[in-house]
């Protein structure tokens, strides 16, 4: 029973942790304020029962963890795999706390999910599992208190059932007023144009505030991906638009490689036909999971799950940058190593921060009843990533810091103000 649980722990609310200490003593984060942010402020833990196809019940364990509201609703996705447990969910939140304040947006932190592996079940069993959950969760989300979104596993369509279910819930008049109570939505029911590739785009533009910085061309880089789900598809898309060349890809089913470039699309294709996993794809070797990071490239693109560069792989890096898409890729130790080496990091905080302001846009979109064009929709995308890069670079000037602990002092400083502002209840 023991070795199970340490197991499954991912340690990531040990990193956020350390993160946010660091950045709090390098910044002189006001007491006060830094015991608030120590904790979560809600912590909803559900179990639920399902009629699975073969008439038998299963009762799922569900999480969701409301961090911090100080500048907004609580705001994050909700995942369903089997690492999602209390820590995962705590730290997910945090980091859902510091990625709004970075980007400016009136949202706090939260961030949940099931326990679960997707890929055992069928999607009438799915429907059943994501209906009953969102059941379970009742009043504890709202479109002015708690929204969810999309995360690993979860997509467009599990949204529209949340949706689907949490304003069938209320009078028929209110239907329209609850629609937002979820944002990546499918775009025939209230979701955004580009909100599916909103992550995955925000990473590559701040690939490019990161280019434009240090007076280096994208075209010809030569790129590399962990996950080939919605993030990782959608940054080596815009990666390639801009000449750049993926050379291998790692997903849960197999890790490959093709020093001539592996095409986007192509392995889209290709996995979607295969039950989403890019192994056996025809045009690429297969290597070694354990040699991924190790392989020759200009950039690493971390879009999977976290914790993967650790000190165990750290030093086999060969990138210049890395591009943190997913939520706590790199921990504390290795990047420790990583900024000694002098490569460059892009903290998730800010470089997937697209996913989160394409789902303020979506749920401004809902407020207004409006439906938006999804250039006007990526041009504000993109502003909104160069201003944060800037503000990230301009506070790491100023505080002679890394990055990530720049990004946090920015968001930090938000919170700060507010809550110096306005005082402490009661
Ligand atoms: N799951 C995404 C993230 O980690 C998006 C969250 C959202 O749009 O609320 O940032």
């Amino acid at each position: 029973m023991k070795t199970e649980t340490v197991k499954k722990k991912t340690g990531m609310y040990e990193n956020v942790m350390k993160q946010f200490n660091h950045a709090a003593d390098v910044m002189n984060l006001d007491e006060g304020v830094r015991k608030i942010l120590s904790s979560t402020n809600n912590e909803i833990v559900v179990h639920f029962p399902v009629k699975l196809d073969n008439g038998k019940i299963e009762v799922f364990t569900g999480y969701r963890v409301q961090h911090n509201n100080a500048l907004g609703p609580y705001k994050g996705g909700l995942r369903y795999h089997p690492t999602v447990d209390i820590d995962a969910a705590r730290a997910l939140a945090i980091w859902m706390t510091w990625k709004t304040a970075l980007a400016g947006l009136p949202y706090g932190g939260g961030k949940g999910g099931i326990e679960i592996d997707p890929k055992k079940y069928s999607i009438s069993e799915l429907e059943r599992i994501t209906r009953r959950f969102t059941y379970a969760l009742g009043e504890n989300i709202g479109p002015d208190h708690d929204i969810p979104a999309p995360d690993v596993n979860t997509n467009a369509q599990i949204m529209a059932w949340i949706s689907d279910f949490f304003v069938s819930t209320k009078a028929p008049g209110m239907r329209h007023t609850n629609l937002h109570v979820v944002t990546g939505k499918p775009v025939g029911s209230g979701g955004l144009a580009g909100r599916d590739r909103a992550t995955g785009f925000g990473v590559v533009a701040t690939i490019k505030s990161w280019a434009a910085l240090k007076n280096k061309e994208i075209k010809g880089k030569s790129y590399i991906v962990q996950g080939f789900g919605n993030v990782g598809y959608w940054a080596a898309h815009f990666m390639n638009k801009l000449g750049a060349k993926m050379t291998a890809v790692q997903d849960a089913s197999a890790t490959i490689f093709n020093e001539d470039g592996i095409d986007p699309e192509e392995l889209l294709a290709y996995a979607k036909a295969n039950g989403g996993a890019i192994k056996g794809f025809p045009n690429a070797e297969e290597m070694n999971s354990k040699d991924f990071y190790g392989v020759d490239c200009d950039i690493a693109i971390p879009a999977a799950l976290g914790n993967q560069i650790t000190l165990e792989n750290v030093d086999t890096i060969k990138a210049s940058l890395i591009a943190e898409g997913a939520n706590g890729p790199t921990d504390v130790a290795a990047e420790a190593k990583l900024l000694i080496r002098g490569i460059d990091v892009i903290p998730d905080i800010l470089c997937n921060g697209g996913g989160v302001i394409g789902s303020y846009y979506e749920w401004l979109q809902n407020k207004r009843a409006e439906n938006w064009k999804i250039d006007h929709v990526l041009s504000l995308l993109e502003e909104k990533l160069e201003a944060s890069f800037e503000n990230t670079v301009n506070a790491a000037k100023e505080y002679n810091t890394d990055w990530r602990t720049a990004a946090y002092i920015v968001a930090l400083k938000r919170l700060e103000v507010t809550y110096k502002e306005r005082g402490v209840f009661p």
